[in-house]
């Protein structure tokens, strides 16, 4: 699947590179291309899973021959620690300037305060809306061997495969926020907001997707009470008309969309939707496979750097224990692969590996049931050892 054949990326040649350069040895120096890979492993588990990834990114330039530096920027709550601010000008910097960003997760009791001016999401947000990423992919597909760690049953969720594609600038989250009045009259208000342009762009690319896979995309709106859904829908049904007429398009509400997500989410191939409807079903769509320690995630723009990121938190429960999951970012470095990099052979090299290690029944304790588990490190090494 290669839904992002549009995005340029930009390749440099190995002896440009700087950082933490790694390369083949037993490769000659023409043979190598090299990738800019900006890490932003922000807060809790972050810094422990991408470190993870990293190794495995390492291992596969030597498998494929090619060679990636690695330069390792602040975001999140760490960020504000060290500058102050959740998204330094230096991290925007040098994501600009890389070909892809691997981020581990921001966020953390210690930022909580739900009055502070500052807080570590806003360094999410902000790198999304810098790098003009305005949409987010997240593969639901669950592995069959952890069927068994769903909370539906094996029959509804076996042979489940959807792309969702989020839009990521738009909606709510940047619309016009305040408050007026006082006492009982206090009142709050969020204004939903789509231009036209912001809905072209996203379905388009998940409709190009579409044509890779099943061929059928699905949008989800709210447009019998929405202003900006009935937008929204308006203008998917123009761009599937005069430019996708050859793919299976139909529309659902989002109220439905929640039902159907677990009554039969075999029927649904790419599904598009706006920020708020696509942040809350794809978190329910996440439950399908069981665990939120194996689910990737990718934010891509219409061209620049994509960043690369587990679905999953910071989790504070279990950080700095080495006790986390790393499948999650190791699955998301090859959709940073496959995705911003063109690396297919090498992204699917890392998706056997993850595969076969579950096959072989090893575990860490979030997916285990309470059987016997492996650490983060036990975990890479099981990964390293089946990357052929
Ligand atoms: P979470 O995803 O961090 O954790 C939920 C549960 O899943 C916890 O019990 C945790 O231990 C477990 N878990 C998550 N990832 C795991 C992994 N890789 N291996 C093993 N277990 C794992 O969600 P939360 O607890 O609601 O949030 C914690 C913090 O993370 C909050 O500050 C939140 O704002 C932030 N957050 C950040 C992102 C992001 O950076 N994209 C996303 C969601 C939440």
């Amino acid at each position: 699947m290669a839904p992002m054949a549009a995005t340029p990326f930009r390749r440099r040649a190995a002896n440009l590179s700087f950082g933490n350069t790694f390369s083949s040895p037993s490769l000659p120096l023409h043979y190598l291309m090299s990738y800019k890979i900006v890490l932003l492993p922000g807060d809790g588990i972050g810094p422990e899973i991408v470190s993870a990834a990293v190794e495995v990114l390492k291992k596969i330039g030597t498998l494929c021959g090619h060679s990636f530096t690695f330069e390792t920027h602040l975001i999140g709550g760490i960020a504000i620690d060290q500058t102050g601010n959740p998204l330094p000008d230096e991290t925007v910097a040098a994501c600009k300037a890389s070909d892809a960003i691997l981020l581990g997760a921001v966020g953390g009791p210690k930022w909580d305060d739900p009055s502070a001016k500052v807080r570590p999401e806003q360094g999410l947000l902000g790198i999304r809306k810098a790098l003009s990423l305005f949409a987010n992919l997240r593969p639901i597909k669950p592995f069959e061997e952890l069927l068994d760690a769903s909370p539906l049953k094996r029959e509804i969720v076996e042979g489940t495969d959807i792309l969702f594609f989020r839009e990521l600038t738009g909606d709510v989250y940047f619309g016009e926020s305040g408050r007026y009045g006082s006492g009982k009259e206090e009142t709050a208000f969020q204004q939903m907001i789509y231009s036209v342009g912001e809905v072209e762009r996203v379905v388009r690319l998940a409709a190009a997707a579409a044509r890779t896979r099943k061929n059928h995309l699905t949008s989800v709106d709210k447009a019998n009470v929405l202003e900006p859904s009935r937008l929204w829908r308006q203008t998917a049904a123009r761009v599937m008309k005069e430019e996708f007429p050859d793919v299976k398009y139909d529309v659902v509400l989002v109220d439905a969309m929640a039902m159907f997500l677990i009554q039969r989410p075999r029927d649904f191939d790419v599904i598009v939707t706006a920020n708020l409807f696509g942040d809350i079903l794809t978190d329910e769509a996440s439950m399908l496979p069981g665990s939120l320690g194996m689910l990737p995630s990718a934010s891509i723009g219409d061209g620049g750097p994509g960043l690369y990121e587990p679905i999953h938190g910071s989790a504070p429960d279990i950080a700095g224990k080495g006790v986390a999951n790393p499948l999650a970012t190791i699955l998301a470095a090859a959709m940073m692969l496959r995705h911003s990099l063109k690396l297919e052979d090498a992204a699917l090299k890392i998706e056997a590996a993850v595969r076969q290690v579950l096959a072989d029944g090893l575990r860490t304790a979030d997916i285990a049931r309470g059987k016997p588990s492996l650490n983060t490190k036990q975990m890479l090494d099981a990964v390293l050892e089946r990357l052929k």
